[in-house]
């Protein structure tokens, strides 16, 4: 059994001996290797305390050197006026904005741009290029027709195309630049995951898109790691029975097929495979989300609101007042 000194410090569990820092031993002799310990770890700590410092101050360094590396998603969306699209145009930007090394190409379609989108993507705090191209009227879809009589966004997928190839044109090393190219309209549902997910896009990558088609979800079907079929409601015989949200292509391969665009004449459902035809065969197809096992998008879609109430009180000259956007 050992024998604790007076004034020490020792719990049963732990019966080694401790001097209290306070109590002081009045003899110098003692007093010399004390001091000596104390300077030493005095020391120690500042050292420490200096490589903490260093290795804080490094982090955003490190961090924006890493978000660099990654190869920029370009996402081209299409919209045009209506009363819900700065709502959905949030909801998409608010997405994008947790997504790192994201730049969002945004093409109206319209004669011009329009003071709402121009204001909202200034104040939006994420990187993106603006533009704007108006589909001709006899490719338009006409109130009251249904939206599946003509494809929708396509000559402004197109221009979103044609401003990457510019952009890239004549700067060296363009046809090898590391880029993903996303085409996502402002009404659906992204997950974040869904972008890391392409991120290293080689070609072309799919996965399933949610509440699609008539289904609870659409999606290749993937055997040994490769996509074999497509599971869906309508023509599966279709080239690619993908929909707009389900795919993401390398910049590079947009790059080296100039051609590739979409037909804004391709008949229903087609118009995925307009542009993806001359790009890759099925069996190139990266599949994303688990082998295709995962949703994360969903084809969601706004209800028109109705604005009954509104006409009534604008007839009476007391309607809500128009400086206010909505
Ligand atoms: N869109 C457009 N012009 C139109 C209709 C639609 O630019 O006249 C855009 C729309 O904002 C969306 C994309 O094209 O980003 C697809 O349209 P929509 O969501 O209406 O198609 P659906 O969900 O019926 O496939
Ligand atoms: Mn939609």
């Amino acid at each position: 059994m050992k024998t604790l000194k007076t004034g020490s410090i020792a719990s049963p569990q732990d019966p080694i001996a401790l001097s209290p820092v306070s109590q002081r031993c009045d003899c110098s002799e003692h007093d010399m290797p004390k001091d000596r310990t104390i300077s030493r770890l005095r020391g120690e700590l500042h050292r420490l305390q200096e490589q903490m410092r260093k290795a804080e101050a490094s982090k955003p360094l490190q961090k924006t050197l890493a978000k660099a590396a990654q190869p920029t998603i370009y996402v081209i969306t299409p919209t045009y006026a209506r009363l819900v699209q700065k709502a959905e145009l949030t909801r998409l930007a608010q997405t994008f904005l947790h997504v790192p090394q994201l730049h969002w190409i945004v093409v109206e379609d319209s004669p011009h741009k329009t003071p709402l989108v121009t204001a909202f993507l200034a104040s939006s705090g994420l990187a993106y290029t603006h533009l704007h191209t108006p589909t001709p009227r006899d490719r338009k879809l006409q109130e009251g027709d249904p939206s599946w009589l003509k494809p929708r966004g396509a000559e402004q997928r197109n221009e979103g195309l044609r401003w990457l190839r510019e952009d890239r044109r004549g700067q060296p090393g363009a046809d090898t630049q590391l880029g993903v190219i996303y085409f996502a309209d402002d009404d659906n549902t992204y997950s974040l995951q869904l972008f890391e997910e392409m991120r290293d896009t080689q070609r072309v990558s799919v996965w399933p898109v949610g509440l699609v088609g008539g289904m609870r979800y659409e999606r290749p079907v993937v055997e040994g790691g490769r996509v074999v079929r497509f599971h869906t409601g309508w023509r599966p015989s279709r080239p690619f029975p993908l929909d707009m949200a389900g795919f993401a292509v390398s910049l590079k391969l947009v790059i080296a097929n100039q051609d590739a665009c979409f037909d804004g004449d391709a008949p229903m459902g087609f118009l995925e495979s307009s542009f993806l035809q001359g790009l890759v065969t099925m069996d190139e197809l990266e599949p994303k989300a688990d082998n295709c096992t995962k949703v994360l998008v969903w084809h969601t879609r706004t209800e028109k609101p109705k604005m009954k109430r509104e006409e009534a009180l604008q007839k009476q000259g007391l309607g809500s007042d128009t400086a206010v956007e909505v």
